[in-house]
């Protein structure tokens, strides 16, 4: 039988070549009202043994691909011979070692959702271990929540940041406390505050994710304000925007369906991250790197591409009516990527056959159907 290691179920788009490492099983809080990344999956840490083991069957088949690439006569040139082995992989750990060789080799992913609760020391050696066993390997990242990192010491986190942790993907998801609250996060903006601050003074590289549209059509605003001020204490290395996608498994869903929780629309969400970006102050790398953003051009450094990124804005709320729709529609059907793909014809029209089908020829789409269009993205994948 081929060699086979364990996986989690989710990574960040960022870490698409990374090789995945679980080192603990699903999330330790899994409260969220908006997530169901783990609902239903206890959570465990893993034994530091059982993780070092799962290295070692990576190293085992990173070498069987590498001997691969010298028979072939590609030698170090490894990239050829991965992809020869992406086509056929005998299992989901083989593709993934083929990948991330294919990928460079370079970066390791540590999932799943919290590895910062693992005891700090067993944390360390097991960094230490897969740079070992894996030199080849220069920037190790993992998830973790804000709450943890408040509660390590400066001194432990810089310990993990010494051993080789490079990056921390965190779920900031809004800054605003009666929302956090109303969607049981588990933890406060002071918190957040605190742990992003902790982290990114031990000189590990901090990922905060925002959440629009969380807030729903009661809380937008405070929800873009408060977020705003939190990641201005922080200034985090990057800020993350991801949009709400509910289906009928999240424990929010109930809330919609008897009225109580009113999602905001895509416009409104617009109007929600201009004003997010209008107060942000921070020095940040602002990244719209998700499928589910209606407006993924909306990137840049933070302070100086502010105006920039405010212009995207202000030229998809100038557009008429009919080609927002146009553009939502053909957003949310994965028909356009840019605002500037409006002027491609051929798309274009394809988005208006997709309009009235929609609108049973009326052109008036129902909010519901665009927001369902959307439905199964994940927030963080
Ligand atoms: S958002 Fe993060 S912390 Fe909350 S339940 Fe999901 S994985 Fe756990």
């Amino acid at each position: 039988m081929a060699d086979s290691f364990e996986l989690g179920p989710f990574r960040p788009p960022s870490e698409a070549y990374s090789l995945l490492i679980r080192a603990t099983r699903n999330c330790p809080w899994n409260r969220c009202r908006f997530c169901n990344m783990y609902k239903g999956k206890k959570f465990e840490l893993r034994p530091v043994e059982e993780i070092k083991q799962d290295i070692e069957v990576a190293k085992r088949i990173h070498d069987r691909i590498r001997e691969q690439s010298w028979r072939l006569g590609y030698g170090d040139r490894v990239q050829e011979a991965a992809a020869m082995a992406l086509r056929n992989p005998p299992n989901h750990a083989f593709h993934n070692v083929a990948l991330w060789l294919y990928g460079g080799g370079e970066n390791a992913f540590f999932q799943d959702a919290n590895s910062l609760i693992m005891r700090t020391n067993e944390l360390t050696e097991v960094i230490r271990f897969l740079k070992e066993t894996l030199p080849s390997i220069v920037r190790i990242t993992s998830y973790g929540r804000s709450k943890t990192a408040a509660k390590k010491a400066l001194a432990e986190l810089v310990e993990i940041q010494e051993a080789g942790l490079s990056r921390l993907h965190i779920g900031l998801e809004s800054g605003y406390d009666r929302l956090l609250q109303y969607m049981d996060k588990g933890v406060t903006a002071a918190e957040h505050i605190a742990g992003g601050r902790k982290v990114v003074e031990s000189g590990i590289s901090l990922s905060e994710y925002v959440l629009l549209g969380l807030g729903g059509k009661e809380m937008w605003r405070e929800h873009a304000i408060e977020t705003a001020k939190v990641l201005n204490e922080i200034s985090p290395n990057f800020i993350r925007i991801r949009t709400l996608s509910v289906n009928g498994s999240l424990p929010m869903y109930a809330d919609i369906e008897n009225g109580s929780y009113v999602r905001t629309t895509d416009e409104e969400m617009i109007e929600e991250e201009r004003l997010l970006i209008e107060h942000l102050e921070c020095n940040s790398n602002y990244v719209s790197d998700h499928i589910g953003n209606l407006l993924q051009e909306l990137e840049g450094k933070l302070p100086e591409d502010k105006e920039k990124m405010l212009a995207v804005i202000d030229r998809f709320q100038a557009l008429s009516p009919g080609e927002r729709t146009n553009f939502r529609i053909g957003r949310r059907a994965r028909v356009y990527t840019y605002l500037d793909e409006l002027d491609d014809s051929r798309k274009h029209q394809i988005v208006e056959q997709i309009i009235h089908r929609l609108s049973q020829d009326s052109r008036q789409v129902d909010e519901k159907e665009i927001l369902d269009l959307m439905e199964g993205y994940n927030i963080r994948s």
